[in-house]
């Protein structure tokens, strides 16, 4: 039987290695190839070259299970944490991928024979769509598939043309959803409630035939390819009868510590499933070498591991809690993941700073920020207000306004915006060597980051502990 995540994971690397695909370890989240890209984002990342024709395997079919984060960039699923039953920072994407090798027909039967045979999920309970303009995909779905055509919409490019980033290879995809029943809100794909959590989308194959440039223009790849990816978590739900991402075995573990470590026994509570999404991301970020900074790649781990301190706040939190989760989900995900278990003690090392620094002022800027919130007038928090809890109390915009939304109030992004120009120019007049440190504090895009090589860890460590 196939239930459990890691049983999910194998029974898929399987299928597609007997389906001649050679099985390739998940990379690192910092993509080494790529400094137009944050992290990587999805299992294509690590073969982008591949791709574009600029690098050659001995191999023209792969299979892997890729970590992935989405927490900044061009697919940015933050704020999404939270509020849906299907998107995390961190995930799992399952894929199968095709170097100029097959081509539509063989990656949608390859798809459709894993979920009905493998899985054996009910095909009335599948649902696809094509892009638009993909008629030869939309005949292979109905004629040779044999899906039934209320089954099956076209959708525009928003949805069904994928790109990794503003350049790189992209292409039209065709995407399968799942339907987890009529007691869940949501209409099917290309129908005004497809925004519900009914028709879960999980698995996109992506007809990979472009490169596009910085100027938009599309260039066809020297060979059409294949990309598929899918949700490891989303599959995993569906195999497992629940409906939400974080009711699957992973996830289950780690709410449970959170909330044993938090005294809290909602076990539904949306803080719970934020902190178990985070404690992942920024586990696994360090592993690969990401450091906590305030800029580029380390700024966007530091504002995680903010917004999952403030949930433990939120849920009176007496202590440190963050940093001790890492056992759980070493205990999680460990097997799976080696270098977790090798970088236990540095993640743990590393999130305590973090807790310790980030301690220090969350009490006094939240007793500032229930002061802005009851003096408001409207429903926006001023741009110098987020600023200043910025500025004096370690908040990331992002943070107050994860607050903010949490009482259907917005901020003020441009004042904030404003007021950090104003500082900048400030700092810049101070300071005759011009080091702006604030250059990067908001930056999703920043490529200059070097990243870190595994040897490298305690060098990077040393010089944390220092300041
Ligand atoms: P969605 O529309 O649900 O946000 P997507 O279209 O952005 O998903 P793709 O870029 O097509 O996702 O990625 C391929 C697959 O990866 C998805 O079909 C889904 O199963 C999974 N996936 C994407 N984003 C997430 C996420 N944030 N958390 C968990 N799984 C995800
Ligand atoms: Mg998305
Ligand atoms: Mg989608
Ligand atoms: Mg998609």
């Amino acid at each position: 039987m196939i239930k459990t995540s890691a049983e999910v994971r194998q029974a898929f690397l399987d299928y597609f290695a007997s389906k001649q695909h050679q099985i390739v370890p998940s990379s690192s989240l910092v993509p080494g190839n790529d400094a137009t890209l944050l992290f990587t984002n999805a299992g294509m990342v690590p073969f982008k070259d591949v791709f574009l024709g600029a690098e050659s395997r001995s191999y023209t079919r792969a299979t892997s299970s890729q970590r992935c984060v989405r927490a900044g960039g061009k697919h940015n699923d933050l704020e999404n944490v939270g509020y849906t039953a299907r998107h995390h920072t961190f995930f799992e994407m399952l894929g199968n991928f095709s170097f100029g090798d097959y081509f539509k027909e063989e990656a949608i039967s390859f798809a459709w024979g894993f979920l009905t045979e493998v899985l054996k999920l009910p095909k009335e309970k599948l649902w696809v769509t094509v892009f638009e303009e993909d008629s030869e995909a939309e005949k292979i779905w109905l004629e040779q598939i044999g899906v039934a055509p209320d089954r099956l919409s076209r959708i525009g490019a928003k949805d069904n043309f994928w790109s990794m980033g503003d350049t790189g290879p992209c292409g039209p995809c065709t995407e399968i959803f799942y339907d987890h029943g009529e007691e869940i809100f949501g209409g099917p794909p290309g129908t005004p409630d497809e925004d519900g959590d009914r028709y879960i989308e999980i698995w996109n194959l992506v007809f990979m035939q472009y490169n596009r440039h910085a100027d938009g223009t599309m260039e066809p790849l020297p060979k059409p390819s294949v990309d598929t990816g899918m949700g490891l978590e989303r599959i995993a739900a569906i195999m497992q009868g629940v409906h939400s991402n974080y009711e699957i075995d992973i996830f289950q573990g780690l709410i449970r510590d959170a909330a044993a470590l938090l005294g809290c026994n909602d076990l539904e509570h949306k803080s719970l499933r934020v902190i178990a999404d985070h404690i992942r991301s920024c586990s696994f970020l360090i592993a690969d070498g990401v450091m906590p900074s305030n800029e580029g790649r380390g700024y966007v781990l530091r504002r995680i591991i903010r917004r999952a301190i403030r949930h433990g706040h939120k849920l009176e939190a007496k202590s440190h809690f963050f940093h001790k989760l890492v056992a759980s989900l070493v205990e999680q995900m460990g097997q799976a993941y080696p270098e977790l278990v090798q970088q236990q003690a540095i993640i743990e090392k590393i999130l305590r700073i973090e807790e310790e620094q980030f301690g220090r002022t969350l009490d006094r800027g939240m007793l500032l920020l229930e002061e802005i919130l009851d003096n408001l007038k409207g429903d926006t928090i001023a741009g110098d207000d987020v600023f200043k809890l910025y500025d004096t109390y370690g908040f990331p915009a992002d943070l107050t306004a994860d607050i903010a939304r949490e009482r259907q109030l917005k901020i003020d992004h441009n004042g904030f915006d404003v007021a950090m120009g104003l500082q900048r120019e400030r700092a810049q007049q101070a300071s005759q060597f011009g080091t702006d440190y604030n250059e990067q504090m908001k930056s999703d895009h920043d490529t200059r980051f070097k990243g870190y090589t595994n040897s490298s860890y305690s060098s990077t460590v040393v010089e944390i502990f220092k300041d």
